[in-house]
């Protein structure tokens, strides 16, 4: 048994009832059974430490964690940036065990630039050179399957046209594709692939999530998508490792709220 196929077993073993639960049960399974809120937690740009910390925390309570990588980022030839270093960033061997362990790793762009800056032909260029990059070197990667998340959540409709050629959903700023609402709709995600989500930052942002879970659990129903990036000292409004813990481990037992990464939501169809 190679380490990756030990890794991939052991994972099962110990992960596999509480991971794999939800995606056996179908998303209308899941509404029948009484969730009107899924919550998803989307954190971005592949901080190593922090990653492998995220993922630790939502195993203790048996949850997929939602991991979006720069496609370069660990690359030569990336360009450290004021929030993302260089050298804090994994490569596709960390994203590949934290896949085997069963979280979810989608893209955040091909070397994290803001593509309605850039001329579209060369931000068109930058989207499928991250998926051919994923498709490369992550397993069993599918590009149909996908959720390509925007760096800084900037997109336009041209740009999110391009992406859904390839990839099964967008992830973008709320303020660019949800009307007047924070959440994305639910139950009826078939026809739905522009996904809104909301950030804060740069200082930590435990009280903005606390207040804005909150918000939504008094609400009816739908589906949040709060975007984060790393843990404690690492990115742009971070959320603290002790907060997160705390906060699992209350959502968990909340009966009419799924937590789920984006592109498990539409898996489970
Ligand atoms: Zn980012």
């Amino acid at each position: 048994m190679n380490r990756r196929d030990f890794i991939k077993s052991t994972g099962l073993i110990t992960l596999g009832v509480g991971l794999y639960s939800f995606a056996e049960a179908g998303l209308h399974r899941l509404f029948a059974e009484g969730k009107t809120h899924i919550l998803t937690l989307s954190f971005d740009d592949g901080f190593k430490k922090s990653f492998y910390r995220t993922a630790e925390i939502h195993e203790e309570y048996g949850l997929k964690a939602c991991l979006n990588v720069v496609a370069m980022g660990n690359t030569p030839g990336y360009i450290s940036e004021k929030w993302i270093k260089e050298g804090l960033i994994g490569n596709f061997d960390d994203w590949n065990k934290l896949k085997d362990r069963g979280h979810e790793l989608m893209p955040h762009s091909w070397d994290h630039k803001n593509l309605t800056e850039i001329p579209i032909n060369e931000a068109k260029e930058n989207i499928d050179k991250c998926l051919d990059y994923f498709e490369k070197n992550l397993d069993s990667f599918k590009a149909s399957e996908a959720v390509y998340n925007f760096a800084y959540n900037a997109s336009n409709q041209e740009l999110e046209d391009y992406a859904l050629k390839r990839v099964r959903a967008v992830r973008t700023g709320g303020w660019l594709v949800l009307q007047n609402t924070k959440y994305n709709k639910l139950p009826d995600i078939s026809k739905q692939s522009r996904l809104g989500c909301w950030s804060y930052g740069p200082d930590m942002c435990d009280n903005n999530i606390e207040s804005e879970v909150n918000e939504f659990l008094s609400e009816n129903g739908g589906w949040l998508i709060l975007n984060l990036h790393g843990l404690d000292d690492e990115g742009w409004g971070p959320v603290s490792s002790k907060y997160l813990d705390i906060l699992l481990k209350r959502l968990v037992d909340i009966k009419n709220l799924a937590l789920l990464p984006t592109g498990e939501v539409f898996r489970m169809l």
